[in-house]
């Protein structure tokens, strides 16, 4: 039955794509549309997407795969087993030597047999048509109708830094070290210290990093403007070396990168 649901919101979603992606626009999209431009000339412009931004479970929605299945990245195969080798040279090649690429056929199969034969979404014929890459039966419509355009669904899922890192990893980490430092002994002592150290702070830059008018370690009415902030003052110059609270947070940030990574 979860299984239903899940397909169920993935067709909704793409749905709504089929609507978004009407005639109207493909045919924009392959032949432009003439615009008067406010310098007062005529030209024939071309709508195109070249990013969409968004978090991972909404690009799982847009590239038409499994949320966290055993080849997870909306851009490529790499699967999940072979994570570990993030960062070195034969991960980059690899990754860029199995992109994605969309076979319709193998999604059109799949959903006959769910709706002409009543196969369960999720049953082993379903599986077996799609087969490897952790795709689902679900038409990806930036596929089918700009696909023949010569846009790529998966090229335009770019890396999105605030939420995949900023809003999402850093957050988590930054959380899970002040619940660290307070579990020190002289704990609020030590929280108390770098909140003090974040309010000496100035502003930088033309509103780059603003003030940190509450208690950092508080994390009040952050936006994730605010958590790109703590990051860059973080890792930039409030821990000067050899300070001792410098390095309890460095230990403990290496411990906790450890044990989450
Ligand atoms: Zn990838």
């Amino acid at each position: 039955m979860a299984s239903l649901h899940t397909f169920c919101r993935r067709e909704l979603f793409q749905a709504c794509w089929e609507i978004l992606l009407d005639e109207d626009f493909v045919s924009a999209y392959r032949h432009g549309i003439i615009l008067k431009c406010a310098d007062g000339i005529t030209r024939r412009v071309f709508p195109r997407i070249f990013t969409y931004s968004a978090d991972y479970p909404e690009k799982v929605l847009i590239a038409t795969i499994k949320d966290m299945g055993l080849c997870p990245c909306p851009r490529c195969l790499t699967p999940k087993k072979l994570f570990s080798d993030l960062g070195l040279l034969q991960d980059m090649k690899s990754r860029l030597n199995n992109l994605r690429t969309y076979t319709m056929t193998k999604v059109i199969e799949a959903r006959d047999f769910i709706y002409r034969c009543g196969n369960t979404v999720d049953g082993v014929k379903v599986d077996h048509s799609l087969g490897g890459g952790s795709w689902v039966p679900t038409l990806n419509q930036f596929a089918t109708k700009l696909g023949p355009l010569g846009l790529n669904p998966f090229r335009m899922l770019v890396i999105d830094f605030m939420h995949e890192c900023e809003l999402g990893t850093w957050k988590s980490l930054f959380m899970h070290l002040i619940r660290l430092l307070y579990a020190l002994p002289r704990g609020s002592k030590l929280v108390a210290s770098l909140d003090s150290r974040f309010r000496q702070v100035p502003t930088f830059g033309n509103g780059v990093i603003r003030t940190f008018a509450n208690n950092t370690s508080e994390m009040k009415r952050l936006a994730a403007r605010g958590f790109e902030d703590i990051l860059q003052v973080f890792s930039a110059y409030l821990f000067s070396a050899f300070d001792p609270l410098t390095v309890v947070i460095t230990s403990l940030s290496i411990r906790a990168m450890a044990r989450t990574g």
